[in-house]
């Protein structure tokens, strides 16, 4: 801009150096995104009506007529271009990274979060949670129902932790991330399966169902998080607490320590 800006203010009208101005707010956009651009594409209007005006006293108004005109035109394209780009992007993000059926995060997701977390060096506290004898609900009820008690279930796990902590990572099981002390995580996690245990779920068809977690439960420090392949680490071996969990009878949450 402030080429393009000395260049015209230094040189003749009649060498039309003026012109490279159209090209501005495509780059400011370009380069910035939105907000930026809008405010480089109207400063630079305002400094060429300066120039014809002010510095070049043009009499007639068909020069200026003709640039402001042209300008907003290119301004206008650049304008509705980055924002529909920006439209676009949140879509497709959204597409990535959410399971839509319940709106939870995915496993992309997850592994592109984790990352982020191990960067904030913090501890993280990983929980696997999937439901008990789920394929009979389905088989009893239908399939239908069994997609009701997923939606409403993800509910009751972003209530009790951040939207954005929550992951369905396979059918039904979901991985719950924690940046709270291993107690308090785990406090959370008992509210949750006792939450879930006496929760009645009102599914489309009319039917009242309950249903019970198995829960496995690990908690990394953030030195550990730093060491290669953690997130993998961590969901082996949450997956085998599961899997001790559904072992010993189901509805409960195991921990590395019981
Ligand atoms: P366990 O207690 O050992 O976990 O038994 P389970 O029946 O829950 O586990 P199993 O792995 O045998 O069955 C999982 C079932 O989850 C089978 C499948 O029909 C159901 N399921 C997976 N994804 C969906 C889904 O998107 N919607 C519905 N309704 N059911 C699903
Ligand atoms: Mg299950
Ligand atoms: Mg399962």
């Amino acid at each position: 801009m402030l080429l393009v800006t000395y260049a015209t203010y230094m040189s003749n009208l009649n060498t039309a150096i003026g012109a490279w101005g159209m090209t501005l707010p495509v780059l400011f956009y370009f380069l910035n995104s939105i907000r930026p651009g809008f405010i480089f594409s109207i400063m630079y209007l305002f400094i060429y009506t300066w120039i014809l005006v002010g510095v070049y006293n043009i009499q007639s108004i068909k020069p200026l007529a003709n640039f402001v005109l042209a300008y907003l035109i290119v301004w206008g394209i650049a304008h509705v271009y980055e924002k529909n780009r920006l439209k676009n992007q949140a879509q497709l993000t959204v597409l990535a990274l959410k399971d839509p059926l319940t709106n939870a995060n995915n496993l992309l997701a997850l592994r592109h979060d984790f990352e982020q977390r191990t960067k904030a060096e913090k501890d993280v506290g990983l929980a696997m949670l999937d439901i008990d004898f789920f394929k009979k609900v389905n088989d009893t009820y239908g399939h239908d129902v069994g997609d009701d008690i997923l939606m409403q279930l993800v509910e009751l796990f972003q209530q009790k932790v951040s939207e954005k902590d929550v992951y369905r990572t396979g059918g039904e099981e979901f991985v719950l991330l924690f940046d709270a002390s291993e107690d308090e995580a785990l406090k959370v996690l008992k509210e949750i399966s006792t939450e879930t245990e006496h929760k009645i779920f009102n599914c489309s068809n009319g039917n009242n169902i309950n249903v019970t977690l198995s829960c496995g439960f690990i908690h990394f420090s953030a030195t550990a998080l730093q060491e290669p392949n953690s997130l993998s680490k961590m969901l082996k071996t949450a997956d085998l607490l599961l899997y001790h969990a559904k072992e010993q009878g189901r509805n409960q949450i195991i921990t590395r320590e019981n």
